[in-house]
């Protein structure tokens, strides 16, 4: 058996090296590593793709945060609600810009933003909402898209985990996520569902006048080379990556569905494990699965993850610690008992290797070990 890892990104190369080989060195052979061709064509095709007006390529999904926040023109203190489960690097950018982190509370289910949470945080400063669509499902957006409305707030998703979903609204419209919001954003960081081989990361919009405007940004604020009409910063996706990156978007739907197809083993292995719930698929969204993440009950989390160890079968913790209670984003004022299901999940989740490259021998061995575990 192939030695399992959470994520096999040599694996995943090996089946289309000649593709990238040529293409990378495509790249080489014309120098033009910095706004080149490929990365105006990868930007039409990932566009056509998510079926969105325009993609803005950046250098990272933490900075296609920030320049999304920038573009919306807040002000220091201007209120930013996002979710307390997530990768820090949502209320990171908020901080940076000293704008103000509103922390709310998730569902049980989804691991994503709560709709009730989110009504109630909701003040006269609240300028932004960031909903974050975790491990690979979509947040309830025709919620939080009505909430935003009423209420004159932009909105901003970040999909760095969910590239691929699809969200179904009741009139049986669906749309790609990070399509639906005024931007939403991403990251191809080599482990994400669509990932190069470095770092690189895209904003979307559908709005032109926003698209203008993130374009300006993301280049040192300029419209006309060496005319600066605002404080930007220097984002750039390389033209090596963006190669990679248009290999790798002709597959995607094949890698999300081997994801889906290592999670439904995953699921259907552990529906008789009475100390497991398997992640549950939200009504409105399509899965990618970025992550899959199981909730313990009645077991030490970490002893399991110890018993996995030993067998030689890496699982991790996504997360161990609520955005509240970090050292860099403690607020006066808010306290364990406004994030009850957030304080519970960093406690029993763990989530099992899931990438595209998991075979039945692989998964079986994982199911059993997991299995093993419980029966002892
Ligand atoms: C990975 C990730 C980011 C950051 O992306 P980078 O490209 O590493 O900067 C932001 N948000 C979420 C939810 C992520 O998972």
């Amino acid at each position: 058996m192939k030695t399992i890892q959470m994520v096999d990104l040599v694996g995943q190369y090996e089946k289309i090296k000649p593709a990238v080989d040529e293409a990378i060195l495509g790249v080489m052979g014309s120098a033009a590593f910095i706004k080149g061709p490929e990365v105006k064509s990868f930007q039409e095709e990932l566009q056509a793709y998510l079926g969105v007006k325009h993609v803005i390529p950046c250098a990272n999904g933490t900075d296609a945060l920030q320049i999304a926040l920038m573009a919306l023109g807040l002000e220091p203190g201007d209120e930013v609600i996002t979710s307390d489960f997530t990768f820090a690097a949502t209320v990171e950018v908020i901080g940076l810009l000293r704008l103000t982190p509103v922390l709310i509370d998730v569902e049980r289910d989804t691991f994503n933003m709560d709709i009730e949470a989110l009504k109630k945080a909701i003040t006269p400063n609240t300028k932004a909402i960031i909903p974050v669509h975790i491990f690979g499902q979509c947040s309830n957006m025709e919620g939080i898209m009505e909430i935003a409305k009423e209420n004159n707030i932009a909105v901003v998703e970040d999909t760095a985990q969910a590239i691929g979903s699809k969200y179904t609204f009741s009139d049986g419209s669906v749309k790609s996520a990070g399509c639906i919001g005024d931007i939403g954003t991403t990251s191809f960081f080599p482990s994400k569902n669509l990932g190069c081989f470095g770092d690189g990361g895209a904003l979307f919009t559908n709005n032109s006048e926003l698209a203008n405007r993130l374009e300006a940004i993301v280049n040192h604020g300029m419209k006309v080379r060496y005319y600066h009409d605002e404080i930007g910063v220097n984002s750039r996706l390389d033209s090596i990556q963006a190669a990679v990156l248009r290999i790798k978007l002709r597959h995607l739907d094949s890698y999300v569905a081997a994801r889906q197809a290592a999670a439904k083993y995953y699921t259907d292995a552990f529906a008789d494990v009475d100390g497991l719930e398997t992640p549950t698929i939200g009504k409105n969204s399509t899965h990618v699965f970025h992550q899959y993440t199981l909730k313990t009950k009645g077991v030490d989390r970490n002893s399991l993850q110890t018993f996995l160890s030993e067998k030689k079968i890496p699982a991790m913790i996504y997360y161990p610690v609520a955005l509240h209670n970090q050292k860099a984003y403690k607020r006066d004022g808010v306290s364990d008992a406004d994030f009850p299901v957030t304080m519970d999940l960093c406690d029993c989740v763990i989530s099992l290797p899931m990438h595209t490259e998991l075979d039945n021998e692989q998964l079986e061995y994982i199911t059993n070990s997991v299995k093993e575990f419980f029966n002892k």
